[in-house]
């Protein structure tokens, strides 16, 4: 089994859903691990204490504030940026702002605290973004913002991999189809939808997200850069 001790970790968004699964098993594992929410305080607190993790409260819309908790993390093993929004709705009646605070989260908190990460990380580090199988393909309406944000990390995974790769350091998205949490409830109005698109017809749970990203923290990983890993029941296929 991975062995995680010794090593520091950081979850960006880890205070419910898939992060939440993602800071347990980090933790379990023996890291060191720290996580981010901006509004659920209670459950950020319960995981905190049931895990044995630390838990801050920083908006990764917020410039400023989220490169400063990346910077006193100090030198990390491991990022995980989880964080996200989804805004589906259709593109000629959304707010602008809406669309530019996904992005704000989706795309551009990715790429500084990942680069903020990578001024003190250890060489052999890991950052694993959190994507979506929209960022390679969108069946439905009113997803273009989304699928543009998701799509937008692939970029960043395929570039900071180079970057960084000369220290050993890897970089990937990990790109869920259907999970079940808050944002995406299995028993939600859409679900059948997403169901019909899939070859294995349910919901992912968030632990089974958690363990791809174990898979690739963990020392298999090393070699494993710059890359997509999709793990969405076929919705993709
Ligand atoms: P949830 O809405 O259930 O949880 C989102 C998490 O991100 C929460 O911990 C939330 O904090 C945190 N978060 C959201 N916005 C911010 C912010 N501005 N600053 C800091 N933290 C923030 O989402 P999921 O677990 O479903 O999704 C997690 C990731 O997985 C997202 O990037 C999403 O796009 C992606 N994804 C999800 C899929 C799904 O079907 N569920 C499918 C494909 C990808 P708080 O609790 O404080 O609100």
């Amino acid at each position: 089994m991975t062995d995680l001790k010794g090593k520091r970790a950081l979850v960006l968004g880890g205070s419910r859903g898939i992060g939440a699964a993602i800071t347990a098993r980090l933790a379990a594992l023996g890291a060191e691990t720290a996580f981010t929410y901006v509004s659920a305080e209670g459950a950020a607190n319960d995981l905190a204490a049931r895990t044995g993790t630390r838990a801050t409260r920083v908006d990764s819309a917020d410039r400023s504030a989220l490169i400063a908790a990346v910077a006193e993390a100090g030198a990390l093993d491991i990022l995980v940026v989880n964080a996200g929004v989804a805004v589906f709705a259709d593109p000629l009646a959304t707010d602008p702002d809406a669309i530019d605070r996904m992005i704000d989260i989706n795309i551009r908190a990715p790429y500084h605290a990942a680069v903020e990460a990578a001024r003190r990380m250890r060489d052999g580090g890991r950052i694993v973004v959190i994507g979506s199988v929209n960022g390679d393909r969108m069946p439905f309406l009113g997803g273009a913002a989304y699928a543009m944000s998701k799509s937008a990390v692939q970029g960043l995974a395929r570039g900071l991999a180079r970057d960084f790769g000369p220290r050993g350091i890897t970089v990937n998205v990990v790109q869920p189809g259907p999970v079940d949490t808050d944002m995406n409830p299995a028993a939600g109005p859409m679900a059948q939808a997403m169901h019909d698109q899939m070859a294995i017809k349910r919901h992912a749970t968030s632990e089974e997200v958690a363990e791809l990203v174990a898979y690739l923290i963990g020392p298999h990983g090393a070699i494993i850069t710059g890359a997509m890993h999709t793990i969405d029941g076929g919705f993709g296929a």
